[in-house]
């Protein structure tokens, strides 16, 4: 037996830092959604106790490091399945890009055992176990538009029918989440989102106020530390994006885009110095 999941990759339109808590973690209050860049997850029953896991991309771990071999063995350690399972990840999102990509993989390798081994988790709990993976798994349980707050977990879906179009552009470098968080100072944050005025921009399809309002407090940081990520951010306003930002920690730029005729002209601008360039569509 065989079941196949999807994983979209996430952006945030917003991401706010309310202060550090006294277990390290930071207290945090986004805004994500899904687009339609996705890796592709294939899981197929074993008949022994084992977790076997495969990519066609060469340069993620493929052992107990990797967030899907956690989520398995997660779920088995749990649930007490005797069953094994080989995983196959055809990886389409940029590894280490502010995206996602491994908490997307944990979730949809939970949400595909849960179906594999029939059992009957409900989403909550499936989005408790993927609490202990990482903090952006339980969101990637349901996707769609939602606030996240807590460390991630303490989650408010949104309804979003935006129809816009996503230019993502990733440059050649690797960010550490933890140096970025690390690095900020959340008392001397300069501008912080307004996530009211956000939801009522998406809620009420008000383009223009959504492209105004997007907002990431740990771009402050990334930007400093990597002057590329801020120039691919000129680069797509020079080139007409309405709303532009940094994914998560980066270095994924995101821009959005309400007319098609643009598209093609921002992607080909990027082009010419940034290999890493997608056009997708928000997942509503
Ligand atoms: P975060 O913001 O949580 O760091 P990200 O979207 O920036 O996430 P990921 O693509 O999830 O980055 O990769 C982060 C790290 O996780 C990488 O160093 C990678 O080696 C490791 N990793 C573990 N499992 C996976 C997976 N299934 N896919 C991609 N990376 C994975």
């Amino acid at each position: 037996m065989k079941v196949f999941e999807k994983a979209p990759a996430k952006i945030n339109l917003s991401l706010d830092v309310l202060y550090k808590r006294p277990d390290g973690y930071h207290e945090v209050e986004m805004i994500m959604t899904m687009v339609d860049l996705a890796d592709r997850i294939e899981m197929q029953e074993l008949p022994r106790d084992t977790i076997m896991i495969s990519s066609q991309a060469g340069y993620i771990p493929l052992d107990e490091k990797n967030l899907a071999f956690q989520a398995a063995r997660l779920i088995k350690d749990r649930y007490g399945v005797k069953q094994g399972v080989y995983i196959h990840l055809n990886k389409n999102i940029p590894v280490a890009a502010g995206l996602a990509g491994g908490s997307s993989d944990a979730a949809a390798t939970l949400r595909g055992l849960n179906r594999l081994w029939n059992l009957n988790i409900s989403v909550p709990e499936l989005q408790r176990l993927g609490a202990e993976l990482g903090s952006d798994v339980p969101y990637c349980i349901t996707g769609g538009t939602a606030i996240a707050r807590g460390r991630g977990e303490k989650l408010e879906p949104i309804k979003n029918s935006f129809q816009s179009w996503v230019i993502l552009a990733k440059p050649p470098i690797n960010v550490s989440t933890a140096q970025v968080y690390g690095r900020l100072q959340a008392g001397a944050i300069k501008k912080h989102p307004n996530t009211k005025q956000l939801v009522e921009a998406i809620q009420g399809k008000q383009f223009d106020k959504l492209c105004n309002g997007l907002c990431n407090v740990l771009e402050e940081v990334t930007l400093d530390l990597y002057p590329e990520v801020k120039h691919i951010k000129d680069c797509m306003q020079k080139l007409g994006a309405e709303g532009v930002l940094m994914s998560g920690s980066g270095p994924t730029v995101f821009g959005l885009v309400s007319k098609e005729s643009k598209v093609a002209r921002i992607y080909n601008g990027l082009r010419g110095f940034c290999k890493d360039v997608y056009v997708v569509r928000m997942l509503t």
